[in-house]
């Protein structure tokens, strides 16, 4: 921070830089943005900490799952010629000898012409080929006439295999469970736990640090005088990041100076990825472009996109060598989110070493209509839910201007006008991206029919 007096109002500023911003579609500018990105460094990571991550290594077996045939039922274990003649009207007695649970190993096998009491999970003894489920066999009576089971009366016939789970059925040993490059879901570290495994070698979550700039802001919990705003952006982006997979770190408020923004990111060079918002307009105070103009490396485009028109990209220099890409968000609240989610989402998902950049879609109709005066593409903010017949419909969620941060609350998608259309009419059929998708409503009424 500067600690000199200092009015950025009065201050005379340093030679100015001027830039003709480069007009850009949104896949363009995403695919220059992604081209300074990579799949982050692998670490070890605790199971639990691994939801989500990219595997980075293969899981591979070295036992076999199950690792002995075991019983799928609570029953006996039997010699399935022993039992050919089986029926409920004419049961075959076999002498009961022995008893094995889950976890135990049998201590004897299974002999011709007697059955063991088995519980589900447990190894199948030898000699045995089936088991033969409580159900079918005359236990239940016994016990109620308070027998102690010395024998059991078999009430059905098996084959060779009933109701055993042979070792490896699930897992053999050598096999390639998951590969390199799964992501890891709740299933991925079920099938690592089986295997053992306390951590897995996964790609680590980028760290993002997050700058706001701009002469009115002030941080929520401190006063605000007149004239000044909350800062929003630094949550609202905060919590943008850490959706997709990042770990966000708020390192402050920059004022509108290049002294004041270039401390910040001295700080936030630190980290994978430095995101700023606002100062990348054409104002006396957007400050961002000259400093990214300073580092070096500076990309300032206008994107055809409404909202969130202009928008700065470039490398900032890292005392260690490091080039740190910087996206440099326009400052209108819902501007950054936007922007954020087209172009910093994606950053994210290529440090995750994850696929699928571009958001996938719905198709609502629409109950408004969506306009679009000057050939930009319109992010529209829509509530998005099922209308009667179970089709998705979308309506605006109120005021659409890139200050109005309430809408953006209320929005579970966004409604995408194509650059090239004036203007998609209520009734037509959109794509909406989805920013919200909640276990409700909204998703069980699609497995409904
Ligand atoms: P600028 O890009 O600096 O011209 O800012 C555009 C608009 O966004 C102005 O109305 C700013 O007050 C507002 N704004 C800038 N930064 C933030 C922020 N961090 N939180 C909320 N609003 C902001
Ligand atoms: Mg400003």
């Amino acid at each position: 921070m500067t600690t000199h007096t200092h009015n950025p109002h009065t201050h005379e500023r340093p030679h100015r830089h001027h830039y003709d911003a480069e007009m850009l579609s949104v896949e363009e500018a995403r695919d220059r943005i992604l081209s300074y990105f990579e799949p982050l460094s692998s670490v070890d990571v605790p199971l639990l900490d691994a939801l989500g991550l990219t595997l980075d290594e293969d899981l591979v077996a070295d036992f076999d799952i199950p690792p002995l045939a075991n019983s799928a039922m609570d029953g006996y274990a039997v010699r399935s010629t022993d039992v050919a003649p089986a029926s409920k009207y004419n049961p075959v007695l076999l002498p009961v000898n022995g008893y094995i649970a889950a976890g135990d190993v049998p201590a004897a096998p299974v002999e011709q012409g007697t059955a063991m009491r088995i519980m589900t999970g447990a190894p199948v003894p030898e000699g045995a080929d089936a088991v033969v489920p409580f159900e079918d066999t005359d236990e239940e009576t016994r016990r109620q006439n308070g027998d102690v089971i010395s024998e059991i009366g078999i009430q059905l016939s098996a084959e060779p295999g009933d109701n055993i789970r042979p070792a490896g059925e699930d897992i053999r040993s050598g096999d390639t469970v998951v590969a390199k490059g799964t992501e890891l879901t709740a299933g991925v570290i079920g099938v690592a736990a089986s295997l053992g495994r306390t951590s897995v070698k996964a790609i680590r979550r980028p760290v993002i640090a997050i700058v706001s700039t701009g002469d009115e802001l002030v941080d929520p919990g401190e006063e605000r005088d007149a004239g000044k705003i909350y800062n929003s952006n630094a949550y609202s982006v905060a919590a943008m990041a850490e959706k997709y997979g990042g770990i966000a770190t708020i390192i402050g408020i920059a004022r509108d100076t290049i002294e004041s923004l270039e401390a910040m990111l001295e700080e936030a060079v630190k980290y994978d990825m430095v995101v700023t918002s606002a100062g990348v307009s054409k104002g006396d105070y957007d400050v961002v472009k000259d400093v990214l103009a300073k580092g070096g490396e500076i990309a300032l485009w206008s994107v055809r996109m409404r909202p969130a028109k202009p928008l700065a990209f470039g490398a900032l220099n890292a005392p260690d060598g490091r080039k740190v890409p910087h996206l440099g968000l326009p400052g209108n609240p819902v501007s950054a989110m936007v922007a954020f989610e087209q172009f910093g989402r994606p950053a994210i998902r290529v440090m995750l070493g994850k696929s699928q950049l571009p958001k996938p879609y719905i198709l609502a109709t629409l109950d408004d209509p969506v306009q679009n005066h000057d050939g930009r593409r319109v992010y529209a903010r829509v509530d998005v839910y099922r209308d009667d017949d179970g089709n998705y419909r979308a309506r605006l969620t109120g005021n659409q201007s890139s200050g109005a941060l309430h809408s953006m609350a209320r929005a579970r998608g966004l409604a995408i006008c194509p650059d090239d259309v004036d203007a998609v009419p209520a009734g037509a059929k959109i794509k909406v991206e989805m920013l919200e998708w909640p276990d409700d409503d909204l998703l069980s009424d699609l497995f409904a029919d």
